[in-house]
């Protein structure tokens, strides 16, 4: 049976403590997101140099939950939300670095990688991700970005439908980031009050 071979991508926080594993690159998109919200959060974090370029753009990589996986640290997961209904973005609490946003709820297995914990090796990041499929959000960027509405288009027409069949099939079960019986996330989530989410988005 002819099988693609294809490497795991390895991610980590800035430190080193928490680092894990993507499998199926091929199958995960490549993106860059304009978002406030994205801003707001890494401001939050104070790890938005490292997140952001100068158009206000974050790169993120599209994977399906039962892809990512935890090798080590993963007592230094953490996670919150910049409001109570918010996607939930997950975080290396011993040094700050975001890691990826998923859903609320784990019938949709998306997870969105943040860029910045897959480029420890830049050259590997290449490899495995080759070229950014899609820009979105864009009305949100700084200055406007390189526009590329019908890849965006055509990458998600490609990748909806397997999130959406692994949340039809069960396979959404798999997840590091929920537990196996109630679908309650891993770790407690912490909502931005109302002061830090002022400033959060003051200096986004
Ligand atoms: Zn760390
Ligand atoms: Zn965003």
């Amino acid at each position: 049976m002819a099988q693609k071979i294809t490497m795991n991508h390895r991610f980590q926080c800035r430190c080193g403590a928490l680092n894990g594993l993507l499998s199926q690159p091929h199958q995960a998109l490549r993106g860059v997101c304009y978002c406030k919200d994205c801003r707001a959060y890494a401001h939050h974090l104070g790890a938005a140099s490292g997140t952001h370029d100068c158009l206000g753009g974050a790169e993120f990589v599209a994977a399906q939950a039962q892809h990512v996986s935890f090798i080590s640290g993963i007592e230094q997961l953490a996670c919150l939300s910049l409001t109570e209904k918010g996607l939930l973005r997950w975080y290396a609490s011993c040094c700050n670095t975001p890691i990826c946003n998923t859903a609320r709820h784990w019938k949709v297995p998306y997870v969105g990688l943040i860029g910045a914990c897959l480029k420890t090796d830049p050259v590997a990041f290449e490899r495995s991700f080759p070229r950014v499929q899609m820009r979105v959000n864009t009305g949100s960027a700084k200055q406007a970005p390189p526009s590329m509405r019908l890849s965006t288009v055509v990458s998600l027409a490609g990748f909806i439908p397997r999130v959406m069949l692994s949340s039809i099939s069960g396979a959404y079960r798999k997840t590091p980031f929920f537990d196996q019986g109630r679908g309650a996330p891993v770790v407690a989530v912490t909502a931005l009050s109302e002061a830090d989410r002022a400033s959060a988005y003051g200096a986004a």
